[in-house]
């Protein structure tokens, strides 16, 4: 099986804007039900009756996290409360978390999405997959399972944590498909490798990784040490969890197909809003054409990326390239810019040291300061610990990063592991403590 949903993956583009325009119709005629979107249209003079076609969205107004918050929990529900049959919440880092409900077509929706995902990362109906996302009100781990029931698979609902258990499994089950979060799958693949387990004691041949940003070098380590074909999912729970966009795994490295005839991407410029051509990078916006329990109008993700249509693809939805950060992720420091994904390109050269690292963010009076913690690999950190050689190796990368970003950090150098993960076994990479002190 190729694809899960031949028809619709390989739908002409001019039959997919045909059927994005109805959809696009017919949603604005639910939104204008939420009293939310109604008084929205009414302030800013939209008359939702002249849009017709897809590529006129860009006329009408986007909906923001902030939106969501303020009418939390329930307040954006278009269906009557009866006919929701999930909820689920995003972890969020200050205050409320975003709450998002589904009733019985959208969870066929996240079914179909996951499903056709699975299937272009290299799962089969009758394979097994090692679900290690977490189950909970994080969408990654019920929304990998329905997927992967639907398309006939095992399912091995592991959730994250407990790697000795993990590891066991992966051995005694036999499973050829693994979900996580990237860093998770590092962990998974170094501790196997430290307990001398070979490759050929596993079955796995293809990984999911998603809900947290990665990179090329994270893609090599984990194929590598767990003998994978590593493929990047992406999704947020607000447009439905993951499965919004798929990377298939013989067109690796070339961007994660969007399943566009559900999730109409945009990407816009993050200070104006203007929609910007293919292949120029600015903010991740989608409208859900489908979802009834909670629909969302041109959503602003924060996430900064580029879109493409790739001659050489085997579907015809478009393309989205890797995650840069997040447009509120830019911090700015004594009055420099800085992503954070500036130190991550440098550590990409470190040797032995991980991806996995924390920026925090405080100010002492009116000075910003700077902590800076990166794991160490198990040999690295042990042979710190044999000759006691912390500060130089610490200072070292000090004097790198000012050279190449112009900040000064405290380096602190930790053991594997030694950053707390969130339930969903995220690393949170930036923790800013200036906005509330
Ligand atoms: P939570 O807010 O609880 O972490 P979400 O699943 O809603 O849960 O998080 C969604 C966010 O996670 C996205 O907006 C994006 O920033 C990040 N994310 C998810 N998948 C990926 C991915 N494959 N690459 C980069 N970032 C991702």
């Amino acid at each position: 099986m190729k694809f899960f949903n031949l028809e619709i993956e390989t739908l002409p583009i001019e039959k997919l804007r045909k059927l994005q325009s109805e959809r696009l119709q017919d949603l604005l005629g639910r939104l204008d039900k939420i009293p939310f979107y109604h008084d929205l249209f009414d302030s800013s003079g939209t008359d939702i009756s002249r849009i017709q076609h897809i590529q006129d969205i860009h006329l009408l107004p986007f909906t923001r996290k902030s939106d969501l918050r303020d009418n939390y929990p329930f307040g954006l529900f278009a269906v009557p409360m009866e006919e929701i049959i999930r909820i689920h919440a995003s972890s969020g880092t200050t205050g409320k978390p975003t709450v998002v409900g589904y009733n019985r077509n959208d969870l066929e929706v996240f079914d179909e999405v996951v499903a056709r995902s699975l299937v272009a990362a290299g799962a089969q109906p009758g394979m097994r997959l090692h679900n290690a996302y977490g189950y909970g009100l994080f969408t990654g781990g019920l929304g990998l399972h329905g997927g992967a029931t639907i398309l006939g698979m095992g399912v091995i609902p592991v959730s994250g944590g407990m790697t000795d258990r993990q590891i066991m499994i992966l051995r005694d089950f036999q499973p050829e498909v693994l979900s996580c979060t990237p860093s998770y799958a590092q962990t998974l693949g170094q501790e196997i490798r430290k307990r001398g387990i070979s490759q050929d004691e596993l079955n796995l041949q293809y990984a999911l990784l998603g809900a947290e940003p990665w990179t090329e070098s994270i893609r090599t380590e984990v194929e590598e040490l767990l003998g994978v074909h590593a493929t990047n999912i992406y999704g947020l729970s607000e447009i439905i969890g993951p499965g919004v966009s798929q990377e298939d795994w013989e067109e690796k490295g070339s961007g994660s197909y969007i399943w566009e005839d559900h999730f109409y991407p945009e990407v816009v410029d993050r200070d104006t809003g203007e929609p910007l051509a293919y292949g120029e990078e600015g903010v991740l916006v989608f409208t859900t054409l489908t979802k009834q329990a909670m629909p969302l109008l041109r959503y602003w993700t924060n996430d900064i990326c580029s879109l493409h249509y790739d001659p050489g693809a085997r579907r015809t939805h478009i393309k989205m390239g890797t995650i840069r950060g997040r447009a509120d992720d830019m911090l700015i420091i004594r009055g420099v810019n800085f992503f954070h994904t500036q130190v991550e390109e440098l550590l990409e050269d470190e040797n032995e040291l991980t991806p996995n690292y924390q920026l925090i963010v405080s100010r002492e009076g009116t000075m910003d300061q700077v902590d800076f913690k990166v794991e160490a690999s198990e040999q690295l950190f042990s042979q710190l610990m044999d000759h006691g050689d912390f500060r130089s190796r610490e200072e070292a990368l000090k004097k790198r990063i000012k050279e190449n970003v112009g900040i000064s950090m405290q380096v602190e150098i930790k053991e594997p592991n030694a950053i707390p993960r969130s339930e969903g076994g995220k690393l949170k990479r930036v923790v800013d403590l200036r906005s509330s002190s």
